[in-house]
């Protein structure tokens, strides 16, 4: 056979906010379609017309826009294989649903839910299935004639997948190897609803991987149970020399404990288990995303990118190129990822220390708006520079003003505590005396003030440490911050002066 073309898709439901574990799912499509030079489709599964939220699709688009994931082709980004909506393909559904009628590998079932009920009260653990099905009310029991009657009347019915019974079902899985199950514990799946004349996840999944020619098929562990079903559904339709091969992901684990990583762990914790910043159209009720909670999208990129996968050494920081580099399916692990929030805390930091100073200076901005800080009174230059003296401290960009206020507004008040140890009866004369000396400075450079105040101090027989911490005290209102003259050179020689003497009168 020859080599296809790789092609992967991400084909969310939109049931609501795209969660975390479904943004790995797709990044890691992303890395394997890059890495192989192949095609990333985004499909909408919606054939769940009483799960549909409004503003979802848009939700999820917006997520993997912001994220810097970028797909090839699919709903909102066109290409050759659409409708990419699986509610505007009723009607290929219903062909190949006709198929496997008239090949006898599914049949019409006119069970009512009453009717099904029954039987579930009547049998233990029932499962419509090859030792049940003919105790049922459908095409294989009843008469032809019977049959044609009730579908011309219109009586609605769903269409179920045969499967036949002890057959082991082998799935072979790129992270689990074979994964071999019975086809005796699978139930007749429905496959389609006359109801809403819409196929259900399975058929709809398995006639849009084939004929959208997908050949990977990477998803999250929830599905693995399906795949079986899937298998023989490929067999049924004579595809299995075109069947993708399967890739489970591992889950995502709480960051404590044991189980499935929950929205309730990120309330209780303090961490969205979200993209972006989600408003349920129904309750109201918002929901924290990454981007609002100030993370910025490479720095969730390349923590996500580890929850389940490594690059085979201890390697943490990788960009998206390089992940598209190193990403192997092969070293995805089988065991459940435990979801270390505080790492993503950690890698924000390192990705705001390795931004440029002027791009974490723009991020800035808004903060300082939000502050009454009037922006457009400082150069780009100024701001760059700020944020280069204090950017080290920080986990998130709006952290900076914690860190930054004093080279915008002068203090108002004075830390007690430092007040109290830094801050004697004969300070105020020797920051007279320092004042003189800063007058007397013309180039208020970092390095050349440094030598003047330090010569001085020196000269005097004064004690240095309480000095220079007198001196921070007046400027930036407690004895902590960058480099004493970093700063002075920002705010400049009036206003170092200017804080020196309200300090002086003001403690
Ligand atoms: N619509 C399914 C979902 O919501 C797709 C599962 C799959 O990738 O097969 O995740």
């Amino acid at each position: 056979m020859a080599e296809r073309k790789v092609r992967v898709r991400f084909a969310p439901s939109p049931t609501g906010p795209l969660h975390i574990g479904g943004v790995r799912t797709a990044l890691y499509n992303y890395l394997f379609a890059r890495q192989h030079k192949g095609d990333l489709v985004f499909r909408i599964e919606d054939t769940d017309s009483n799960r549909f939220v409004p503003g979802a699709e848009e939700y999820i688009i917006e997520s993997f826009r912001w994220l810097g994931i970028e797909f090839d082709e699919g709903v909102s980004f066109g290409g050759n294989y659409g409708p990419y909506r699986q509610s505007e393909r009723r009607d290929i559904y219903k062909r190949y649903v006709k198929e496997l009628l008239d090949s006898g590998k599914a049949y019409v079932a006119f069970d009512t839910p009453a009717e099904l009920e029954a039987k579930r009260k009547e049998i233990a653990n029932f499962q419509y299935d090859a030792s049940t099905r003919m105790g049922m009310r459908n095409s294989l029991v009843l008469p032809k004639e019977e049959v044609e009657r009730l579908l011309a009347e219109g009586v609605q019915y769903v269409v179920r997948f045969k499967v036949e019974s002890d057959e082991d079902v082998h799935v072979n899985d790129l992270i689990r190897g074979d994964v071999v199950i019975n086809s005796s514990i699978l139930d007749d799946k429905v496959l389609y609803k006359s109801a809403d004349e819409l196929p259900t996840y399975h058929l709809a999944n398995i006639v849009d991987d084939h004929l959208m020619e997908i050949t990977h098929v990477i998803r999250g562990e929830e599905w693995l149970p399906s795949a079986p079903l899937h298998v023989l559904l490929y067999r049924a339709f004579g595809w299995e020399d075109t069947m993708p091969q399967f890739a489970h992901l591992p889950l995502l684990l709480k960051p404590e404990g044991n189980g499935k990583l929950s929205k309730r762990d990120g309330d209780r914790l303090g961490f969205p288990v979200f993209p972006l910043e989600w408003h349920d159209p129904k309750t109201g009720e918002i929901s924290s995303g990454y981007r609002e909670a100030g993370y910025l999208p490479e720095a969730v990129v390349n923590f996500l990118a580890l929850l389940g996968w490594n690059p085979g050494n201890d390697q943490e920081l990788m960009s998206m190129d390089e992940l598209v580099q190193l990403f192997n399916l092969n070293h995805c692990s089988k065991a459940g990822a435990k979801f270390d929030y505080k790492k993503g805390i950690w890698f924000n930091h390192e990705y705001i220390l390795k931004k440029p100073d002027a791009e974490v200076a723009e991020l800035f901005k808004p903060v300082l708006l939000e502050h009454g800080i009037d922006v457009s009174a400082y150069s780009d230059e100024y701001l760059a520079r700020v944020v280069g003296l204090v950017k080290g401290r920080v986990n998130f960009v709006k952290e900076l003003w914690e860190q930054a206020r004093f080279f915008f507004v002068a203090p108002e008040t004075y830390a007690e505590k430092d007040v109290k140890k830094r801050w004697s009866e004969d300070t105020p004369r020797i920051m007279f005396e320092l004042m003189d000396v800063l007058r007397g400075i013309d180039d208020f450079s970092s390095k050349h003030s440094e030598e003047i105040v330090i010569g001085w101090i020196t000269e005097k027989g004064y004690h240095l440490g309480n000095v220079m911490n007198a001196f921070r005290l007046a400027v930036v209102g407690e004895c902590k911050g960058p480099h004493m003259f970093d700063i002075t050179e920002l705010i400049g020689k009036e206003e170092t002066l200017a804080r020196i003497d309200k300090a002086v009168r003001t403690i």
